[in-house]
């Protein structure tokens, strides 16, 4: 690291404890800087770093609501607001008990970079809760979001501040934050929330944009190694609705989706993956991957180990953060592993990525592989800001083009900043050089 990065990295480090993903996603874009600012000086004198290691707004707030047996429950709501050069905050909400502030600052970071490289016109932001959607009734779950909106509505706008769906957050939960903004406002305001229902302001393709989307930029990486997806061995952790989309696209391009995750194991399908059961158990019922085990003759679910020690020619992780290890990497390395692409954000840790790196294994990170669900999103803004609609072929193709641009400018970026092939700093200084130069341009603020 430069000796300056360095000197605002240990100062990050300093003003956020107890923030470990927070400081490992600065830590992984600080790495990549060094011929950047070797070559734009002006990024120093205009405090571009200084600026970036710090979010332009947090906001934190209680957020009461009453459980079906009437007891009063408590919880944490965050929206971080990181940065917004290039557009309005663009980012999800999570809710899963795991969320802190240092979760949310480390998704909101990601996501300035991510929606820079989408070059849509979107800044980076997060929200959240540590609220636990599951085993909630659906009663709970639209008062816990009536709450939630009760106190965000004030701080978000078509053009200030646009959420939309993460962990925890999708349709069902989008429908009841935009109905409680709109009570609140007395606006129907489109353009507030992105990922809402097709018969009120959705976009077509964006249930499907981060998984196919990831698995378009897959295609591009097998695509330079001259190989396909045809005939190939999939495994893709998780089971929301990035894997899920994830897992149709593969097997639209003729690979084998073998195994999906939840956070009570895997299931490994001798027969591939069955998408239509594997919707109803997860979509439809918001059940555990077990119930899908007992209704598949193919298929058994496995409780112990981790999904990663499958044998598999591409891992899709699109999961959660740090859920494969330095020592998963090294068995799927030693299987024939040959793509990786992250689904989820940040889902491989420090060491895997450099095992990754080292056994030269094609390697794209999350804030590139994944950007097809933001970048769905901010199509969808422009639906709603122009008041039409667009048919899912059409849809597909704008996220297809993009994500194969992504892919293309991560590849001619790295080549560029002296470091061919590498996707990591193809997507950071990519992703960096436009916020900065429209943050240096805007002046000091
Ligand atoms: N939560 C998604 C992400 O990590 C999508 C955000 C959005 O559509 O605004 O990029």
């Amino acid at each position: 690291m430069h000796r300056h990065v360095e000197e605002i990295f240990a100062l990050v480090t300093r003003r956020n404890p107890g923030e470990p993903e927070f400081l490992q996603a600065v830590e992984e874009v600080f790495g990549s800087l060094d011929p950047v600012v070797e070559r734009h000086p002006w990024i120093f004198t205009s405090g571009v770093i200084e600026r970036l290691a710090e979010p332009e707004r947090q906001i934190l707030f209680r957020v009461p609501w009453v459980d079906d047996s009437g007891t009063v429950q408590v919880n944490r709501g965050f929206r971080v607001e990181y940065n917004s050069a290039l557009g309005p905050y663009k980012g999800g909400l999570r809710f899963h008990p795991s969320v802190n502030l240092g979760i949310i600052k480390f998704l909101g970071f990601e996501q300035i970079f991510k929606n820079s490289l989408t070059g849509l016109g979107i800044g980076g932001g997060k929200g959240g809760s540590d609220f636990d959607p599951r085993g909630r009734s659906e009663g709970e779950v639209m008062r816990f979001c009536q709450s939630f909106m009760t106190e965000l509505y004030r701080h978000i706008g078509p053009s200030t501040d646009v959420p939309a769906g993460d962990i925890g957050v999708g349709g069902r939960e989008i429908g009841f934050l935009f109905g409680q903004y709109r009570r609140i406002v007395g606006r129907h305001e489109t353009g507030v929330l992105t990922g809402k229902g097709l018969d009120w302001g959705g976009s077509l393709a964006r249930k499907e944009a981060t998984g196919y989307g990831a698995v378009f930029f897959a295609r591009e990486q097998l695509r330079r190694l001259g190989l396909t997806f045809e005939g190939r061995r999939v495994t893709i952790s998780g089971s929301g609705n990035v894997a899920i989309y994830a897992a149709e696209k593969v097997f639209q391009l003729g690979g084998f989706v073998q195994a999906v995750s939840d956070s009570s194991g895997y299931v490994v399908d001798d027969d591939g993956i069955d998408l239509a059961l594997l919707r109803q158990v997860k979509e439809v019922e918001r059940g555990r991957l077990a119930s899908y085990a007992s209704r598949r003759a193919s298929a058994r679910l496995v409780t112990g180990g981790s999904i990663w020690d499958l044998p598999a020619s591409v891992a899709l992780p699109c999961a959660t953060q740090n859920e494969l290890s330095g020592s998963a990497a090294a068995s799927l390395i030693g299987s024939g592993l040959r793509v990786v692409a992250e689904g989820a954000n940040m889902p491989c840790t420090p060491e895997a990525v450099a095992a990754f790196l080292e056994a030269g294994v094609s390697f794209a990170p999350g804030k590139a592989a994944n950007a097809g669900g933001v970048a769905t999103s901010a199509l969808e803004m422009q639906q709603n800001a122009s008041r039409s609609c667009w048919t899912f072929a059409q849809t597909e193709a704008r996220l297809e083009e993009i994500m194969v641009g992504i892919h293309d400018q991560c590849l001619a970026t790295a080549e560029e900043y002296g470091s061919p092939g590498n996707y990591i700093v193809g997507a950071n200084i990519a992703g960096l050089l436009k916020v900065a130069r429209a943050m240096a341009e805007q002046g000091i603020v």
